[in-house]
């Protein structure tokens, strides 16, 4: 279980990674896109670390909310929506609670997961981080049906956020601008995917230290 202040503490580590990757996602993004993906996740988690860091003695889902909404008006374009609406959905699961447990995450990452299929209208197979969040949120909704702990859950999940990446591979693109490159883009892992299994993973070592 993870205590409001720990969630902020969280949410920190998560927009240092996005600051971090940025070049090696901006690489990919570049290869079957625009190139543009580390530094757009970078310019909204720069932005999104400020707003988490100066909320004090918020709640669970004060944070979160703040983290999703600074990403919607940050990261702007297709992505501020997508991405910001995972952490939005996960907001909405934490409703009322003091602590954030694997049901909590496995319900807002799955709600997210709708969210982002809806707005962006991509489907498993499409070559998006669809293929990454689909089956990460299916390791976390079977996890914390067998009563795993946070820790082992996401442990699982993030072995499946990077099959999910893997999948991406072999794939023509059906969304997003790689899909212009049409079977140029075979051979090549997506950007959007790839930063989401980032983000697991970033989950899985807080929860591990
Ligand atoms: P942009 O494509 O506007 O330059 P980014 O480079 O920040 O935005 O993000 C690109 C990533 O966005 C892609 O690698 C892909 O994973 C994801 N993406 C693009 N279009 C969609 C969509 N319609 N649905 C889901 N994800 C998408
Ligand atoms: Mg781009
Ligand atoms: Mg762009």
């Amino acid at each position: 279980m993870l205590s409001a202040k720990e969630i902020q503490e969280l949410l920190i580590k998560i927009a240092d990674m996005y600051i971090d990757k940025q070049d090696e996602l901006s690489k990919l993004d570049a290869v079957i896109g625009d190139g543009d993906h580390g530094v757009t996740m970078a310019r909204g988690a720069k932005a999104a670390k400020i707003k988490v860091s100066e909320l004090e003695n918020g709640t669970c889902r004060d944070y979160f909310k703040t983290f999703g909404r600074t990403l919607v008006s940050t990261l702007g374009g297709a992505m501020g929506p997508l991405y910001g609406s995972i952490f939005l959905e996960i907001s909405k699961a934490c409703k009322g609670k003091e602590e954030v447990s694997l049901n909590e995450f496995s319900e807002g990452f799955n709600n997210g997961l709708l969210k982002v299929m809806e707005l962006g209208g991509a489907k498993v197979g499409d070559k998006t981080m669809v293929d990454s969040i689909h089956p990460t949120v299916e390791a976390l909704m079977k996890s914390n049906e067998e009563g795993k702990d946070l820790a082992d859950g996401f442990e699982l999940a993030v072995k499946a956020a990077e099959e999910g990446v893997n999948s991406t591979i072999p794939l023509i693109a059906r969304r997003g601008r790689s899909r212009y490159l049409q079977e140029k883009a075979i051979g090549h892992q997506d950007a959007g995917a790839t930063s989401f299994s980032y983000l697991i993973k970033t989950i899985y070592e807080y929860l591990k230290d």
